[in-house]
């Protein structure tokens, strides 16, 4: 079934394939248009209802301004009843009425219709009441109140009821403004009620002064009122607008509604009578109605204040900051969702990829392993579980136990192909180990600790037929991937062959070794690898006395060699070594070796070189003492270069010093000076003490001569009576001195029985480019010289 085919979509609908950034973005982009809708449908329901809000407080406050107008209208018909409806009103029952009405009303007054004829009277009569100083006044260009000019009507006040703390304008003709005498006209030509435009009101407090007149005529009873009948005097409420409509409405702060009334009766000049202190907000919500005192239609406007407006807050901003964050959030998580769906499933996929490769790669080394099993042929792996039956049984194994698989797999154990008394010896011994019982299917298994892990170990297998296989088995645990045992692998070498070898060699090792210490000195085996380092391979026991150092030290360290052999003596032998090593040519060297025990001895070595594949050389060589002939070969050799009669050197050894200081001398260095000596009628000794007597003549003088010598100077008998003194680093001069010295030794001292003996001296000093043979000639010739010159003497060089 393929993966593809199951893969569902994240969420229903999203393909995994789609890029985690684009579904996020899609989502936010949906949250966003979502959240403009809801936003949008908010707005217009905050509107709505914002629309519904205000007009319900507009209507509420039109019915409380058309409210208090009827109270104003209804309170002064009230004040004009009580006027009408009494014969006369004293001024105490007008406060008594007037004064309970003082309520959002300035002041209350009435005015009485005085003619010219009866200003004088009424004017007394009222200054009778106490009010001295009464008369009838006006206002004049200042605003302030004076005496009234002659006319032939007044409407003075008479009486007032102010909440004015400035008094009542009490005289105060009404008829002399043309506003307010307007207005009285009107209320005359209606006969009731009629209200004066905005005016300055005359006694009021200036925050109040801008207001309205209310009047109602007032007419007397009888006789009844008629067309053109003047009423008596009229009956006023002095209004302002501002108390009469802010009176008991909340703070301006607080106060949702801005109201401004204006006033309609002049046309083109509609003057503002109120207008609250509330500006108005920035709306496009607004009221406008007429609404009537007495015979005047106001048009009172309302719009909502900047309260109304805070109160009112929409919440669409939180709503659209909501909802962008909800959106926000939402796309983070569906791309977290997304990403992390489309991760896992890659991981999946990568993670099947890979089984997918280990299983292959499992069965490929499955089969490969299989056929290692069978291919080993010469190896017997036998594999067995936890209770020791056999599982695996190769190849190898059936062709060396004679067993087939299908016998022995599922039905055999470990144990029953051992020797049985090897398994409980092997056992007794575990046991005795561990100190716990150790139970022989388990003795081939564990291990024995002395040899370290895994080490294989040398058991007898017992074949199909009974025979016996000595094999070589390592046995090891198999873990499975948890590190669990599951079983064991034992897998067995046929040792037959190998035993048998082994055994071949140790017999051959007894022999060499036999034979070996029956010759004098040692055999050995010493190799040189490609880098120069010395290695022993083999050294017999006669090693031991060669060099007082063990065999075995020996093959661990060949250097050890070096520190026998005698300091001047190394240098060379390591030379040669080398240089047989190059030539491949037989190495051998005698040389000198400092021993602990006995010292100083002579040894020669003789070895045969052969080259090795990787470089190396290998010697088979035979070290022997030879000290014993050294000291025979010194001997001879000292026999050799010396006169068995004096006990001096010989010709022999003369002629060998004189090739080597000739040579010296030849190479710059140095001087070299002979002196020869031919002891004086000699001959005559002979003949007269006899031959005897000669040879001690001729040993006397050796004795004189030689005391005479210098450490350096080497004395020889070249023959008969002839001597030679051959003096290396010694001038001409230093030459005749000695010569001088060892004739003056000789002729000074007698020989017993004999008496003085001479000798004639000559001396050769070696010249630059001269050979041996003339420097002997001329030594030879200056003896001769001195003879003939008549002996006992030293002849001087020729220059
Ligand atoms: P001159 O002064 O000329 O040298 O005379 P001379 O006699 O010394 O010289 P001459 O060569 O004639 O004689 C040397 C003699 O020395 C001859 C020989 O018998 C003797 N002679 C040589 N060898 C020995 C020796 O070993 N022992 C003894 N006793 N005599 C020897
Ligand atoms: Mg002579
Ligand atoms: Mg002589």
């Amino acid at each position: 079934m393929s993966f593809q085919a199951v893969r569902p979509k994240i969420l229903g609908f999203i393909s995994e394939d789609a890029s985690a950034w684009l579904v996020a973005l899609l989502v936010l982009l949906m949250g966003g248009v979502l959240t403009g809708l809801l936003a949008w449908s908010t707005v217009n329901v905050f509107h709505h209802q914002l629309k519904q809000r205000f007009q319900l407080l507009a209507s509420e406050r039109y019915s409380r301004i058309e409210e208090r107008f009827q109270d104003q209208e209804q309170r002064l018909d009230g004040l004009r009843r009580f006027f009408a409806n009494s014969d006369s009103v004293s001024r105490e029952e007008f406060d008594g009425y007037t004064k309970p009405l003082l309520h959002r009303t300035q002041a209350y007054s009435f005015a009485a219709r005085v003619t010219r004829a009866e200003r004088a009277q009424f004017e007394q009569k009222v200054r009778d009441e106490g009010f001295s100083n009464f008369t009838l006044r006006e206002l004049d260009g200042n605003s302030q109140l004076q005496l009234a000019a002659e006319r032939d009507e007044y409407v003075a006040v008479l009486y007032s009821q102010t909440q004015s703390r400035l008094g009542s304008p009490l005289g105060y003709d009404l008829l002399a403004q043309p506003m307010r005498r307007a207005t009285l006209e009107r209320a005359d030509k209606l006969g009731s009620m009629a209200v004066s435009q905005p005016m300055h009101l005359v006694s009021i407090e200036p925050a109040f002064a801008r207001g309205v007149l209310l009047v109602a005529p007032v007419f007397s009873r009888n006789p009844p009122s008629a067309a053109g009948v003047k009423p008596f005097g009229y009956v006023m409420a002095v209004i302002s607008m501002r108390q009469l409509l802010a009176d008991g409405l909340p703070d301006a702060n607080y106060d949702y509604l801005s109201v401004r009334i204006l006033d309609l009766s002049i046309d083109d000049q509609h003057e503002v009578l109120y207008e609250s202190i509330n500006p108005p907000a920035a709306s496009d919500l607004s009221a406008s109605r007429l609404l009537r005192l007495a015979d005047h239609d106001y048009q009172v406007d309302i719009t909502p204040s900047e309260a109304f407006i805070q109160a009112n807050h929409s919440s669409v901003t939180t709503l659209m900051v909501l909802g962008g964050l909800l959106s926000l959030l939402l796309s983070a998580l569906v791309y977290v969702l997304v990403s992390q769906r489309q991760r896992a499933l890659k991981m999946v996929e990568q993670r099947t990829e890979e089984l997918r490769a280990r299983e292959q790669e499992l069965s490929g080394t499955h089969g490969q392993l299989r056929g290692v099993l069978n291919a080993a042929t010469q190896v017997a792996i036998i594999a067995t579980d936890l209770r020791g039956v056999i599982s695996t049984f190769n190849a190898g194994a059936e062709q060396m136990l004679g067993y087939a698989s299908v016998e022995v797999v599922g039905h055999m154990t470990l144990e029953n192909l051992h020797l049985p008394r090897e398994l409980v010896a092997r056992a007794a011994e575990l046991s005795a180990r561990y100190g716990k019982p150790i139970p022989t299917c388990h003795a081939m298994l564990v291990e024995g600790g002395e040899e370290g892990a895994s080490e294989a170990r040398e058991w007898t297998l017992v074949r199909c037929d009974g025979s016996h296989l000595a094999v070589n088995m390592l046995a090891t645990p198999v873990l499975d991937e948890q590190g669990l045992w599951v079983g064991h692998l034992a897998i067995c070498i046929d040792i037959t062959e190998r035993k048998r070898v082994h055994e071949a060699l140790a017999a051959r090792d007894l022999l060499l070794k036999k034979l070996s210490a029956h010759v004098p000195g040692g055999i050995y085996q010493f190799k040189m690898e490609f880098d120069g380092r010395f290695s022993v391979i083999y050294a017999s026991d006669g090693i031991r006395e060669i060099y007082e150092l063990e065999p075995d030290v020996l093959l661990l360290n060949a250097e050890a060699i070096f520190t026998r052999i005698h300091p001047q003596d190394t240098t060379r032998v390591r030379a040669s070594i080398r240089a047989s090593a190059d030539t491949l040519s037989p190495w051998r060297e005698e040389y000198r070796v400092q021993l602990p025990m006995r010292g100083l001895r002579w040894v020669r070595g003789e070895a045969t070189p052969e080259e090795l594949p990787g470089g190396g050389v290998l010697w088979h060589g035979y070290i022997s003492d030879i000290s014993d002939l050294k000291r025979v070969e010194e001997e001879l050799r000292a026999l050799s270069i010396t006169d068995s009669l004096t006990g001096i050197h010989n010709r022999r050894y003369f002629q060998e010093r004189l090739t080597t200081e000739m040579a010296r001398v030849q190479r710059g260095v140095g001087e070299l000076s002979v002196i020869m000596l031919d002891i004086d009628h000699f001959k005559r000794i002979n003949d007269q003490h006899g031959h005897a007597v000669g040879d001690r003549v001729l040993q006397a003088v050796c004795e004189r001569i030689g005391h005479r010598l210098r450490r350096t100077d080497v004395f020889c008998r070249l023959g008969g009576e002839e001597f030679m003194v051959l003096c290396p680093d010694t001038d001409r001069e230093q030459a005749h001195v000695l010569a001088m010295q060892l004739w003056q030794g000789l002729r000074s001292s007698p020989i017993d029985s004999v008496g003085f003996v001479t000798a004639s001296f000559g001396i050769a000093s070696w010249r630059v480019g001269e050979g041996a043979d003339a420097l002997l000639l001329r030594a030879d010739s200056g003896v001769y010289a001195a003879k003939q010159a008549g002996r006992d003497r030293v002849e001087a060089q020729k220059t």
